[in-house]
């Protein structure tokens, strides 16, 4: 064997590895938060970056193999951002074969408006973009909104409400909107990003930046993204481990008394 054609096979390798494993940690995600049921009609976030093209994949895969039956609607935002390009998705969608909708909506214009120069727009910018498709969402029967986070947007998350925010929450897997009126399922909540960003090299997939608007992600994430790459490389075992934690609370070692009795249960255990 040429040493060409052995380097195409140790990729082909590792890249049907990969998949396997995104494949099988989103069916367990699915399976453990029943994120997917009979007849359900899924909208599939898709805004041209490297989650939301790996977790379609995913999801189309796994309706190939699923015991219910459920329907996928891929939904792109375009929120107007100069030099957006436009025909990017619906190439890519088209020659997927699978169906689409492209909701333009000019959120570029008010989130520029609204936010002075120089300060981060992300945070306008995405409650804008979830109100819209929160409201695609309900006039076209869609009964749960499929979101391309990961188990590390899930961490930065728990570890920018800790340090900033004064609480202990994340990002949960499903979620239903304040209003009653939406589902949230989050099917990569058990993927790494590392091997998302791997699959995504793996597939060459047509990536859109979310920059085009000129605004930079979030200061505050991106030090809890370095900050989790970090121990990641030095302390092997410790990300998965605060990943665990978050599943196995232990509400009486805390201290929040509107989770746990504490005097109520000293009188009772008396
Ligand atoms: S970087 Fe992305 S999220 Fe932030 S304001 Fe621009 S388009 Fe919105």
């Amino acid at each position: 064997m040429s040493e060409a054609s052995a380097n195409t096979e140790f990729r082909e390798n590792q890249y049907s590895k990969l998949s396997k494993k995104l494949r099988t940690n989103v069916g367990k995600a699915v399976v453990d938060f029943n994120m997917i049921e009979n007849n359900d009609k899924l909208m599939v976030c898709l805004s041209g970056g490297k989650d939301s093209y790996t977790m379609l994949d995913m999801l189309i895969e796994l309706r190939k193999r699923a015991p219910v039956s459920f329907d996928l609607l891929a939904v792109n935002l375009d929120q107007k951002q100069p030099d957006y390009p436009e025909h990017i998705l619906p190439e890519y969608l088209e020659a997927l074969n699978v169906p689409y909708h492209v909701i333009e909506r000019d959120t570029y214009s008010v989130v520029t408006r609204v936010i002075p120069a120089g300060k981060t727009m992300c945070g306008l910018c995405s409650r804008l973009r979830r109100g819209t498709l929160y409201g695609f969402a309900e006039e076209n029967q869609i009964t749960k909104i499929a979101l391309g986070h990961h188990r590390d947007d899930i961490l930065e998350t728990l570890f920018l409400n800790m340090f900033h925010g004064g609480t202990l929450s994340a990002m949960p897997p499903w979620l239903r909107s304040d209003d009653g009126k939406n589902i949230v399922i989050r099917p990569m909540a058990y993927c790494r990003e590392q091997d998302i960003e791997d699959y995504s090299t793996y597939r060459n997939f047509p990536i859109i930046p979310c920059n085009l608007c000129g605004s930079q992600e979030n200061m505050q994430r991106q030090e809890m993204k370095k900050m989790l790459r970090d121990w990641e490389t030095r302390f092997p075992g410790r990300v998965e481990n605060i990943f665990r934690s978050i599943q196995n609370i232990k509400p009486s070692q805390l201290a929040d008394r509107k989770i746990y009795p504490f005097s109520k249960r000293n009188n009772d255990d008396a």
